[in-house]
């Protein structure tokens, strides 16, 4: 399928993005959502959000987060439970960083079931981990608009600045080297069992995340095409 004639195709559906901390996946996310009109739901996001407006949720999540460690079941669940029961969520969405435990998959597929939506296509960012490290510290964003860049592979044509509109772009508190050998830990030990757990559902799909942000994203809907999970 032409890339131009995506747009029109539609994804009625939930996608999740699996993949390690610094695969691409928020980029690509945020991609596939754009195009299909789909809300992007980032779970570190709306915890970001809730650690900055200091609410309870927030209150609780702030030194978890900064330690790399993941946020408890019961926690995340509420909050995604709550977003997804919005009305801009009936369709479908695109999920990043969620779920991130079989606890947490078990609680999707039970949410879908009540909202009468299919069970997930899930995109399986597979990547080597030595690009990991220097994707993540080099990885800035937009403080205004959220626009993901990396001062390496994906620069701004003005350091520090955004190139949409010209906010000043900052290091996440957690993508320091210490902090980020302690989130992928957390994904080895609890996340990646998911790529299994998923691809027995026959619902995964793997997707080779080295390379440029434009050569994964012609895989990602090149696969999709393929898939048959696009209408
Ligand atoms: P991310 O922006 O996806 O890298 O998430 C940043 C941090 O938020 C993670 O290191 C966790 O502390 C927390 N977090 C985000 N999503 C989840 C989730 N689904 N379950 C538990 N913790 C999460």
């Amino acid at each position: 399928m032409a890339l131009e004639a995506r747009s029109e195709a539609k994804l009625d559906r939930a996608v999740i993005f699996l993949g390690p901390p610094g695969s691409g996946k928020g980029t690509q996310a945020k991609e596939l959502a754009k195009v299909y009109g789909l809300p992007h739901l980032s779970t570190g996001d709306m915890l970001r959000e809730h650690v900055s407006q200091g609410t309870a949720l927030g209150v609780k999540a702030k030194p978890i987060m900064g330690r790399g460690k993941l946020v408890p079941d019961s926690l995340v669940l509420r909050m995604v439970a709550e977003r997804i029961a919005r009305p801009d969520c009936r369709h479908g969405f695109v999920f990043d960083g969620f779920p991130r435990t079989v606890t947490q998959a078990k609680y999707l597929g039970e949410l879908l079931k009540q909202h009468g939506l299919q069970q997930p296509l899930v995109l399986h960012m597979a990547i080597a981990s030595p690009v990991l490290m220097r994707r993540l510290t080099g990885r800035r964003t937009c403080k205004v608009c959220g626009a993901l860049y990396n001062v390496y592979d994906r620069p701004p044509q003005a350091a520090g600045i955004c190139d949409y509109d010209g906010g000043e772009l900052v290091q996440r508190p957690d993508d320091r080297e210490e902090v980020i050998r302690e989130r992928l830990h957390a994904y080895e030990q609890q996340t990646a069992p998911l790529v299994e757990y998923y691809r027995r559902l026959g619902s995964l799909q793997d997707i080779g995340a080295d390379g440029s942000f434009e050569e994964v994203k012609q895989r990602m809907f090149e696969s999709l095409a393929g898939s048959g999970g696009v209408r």
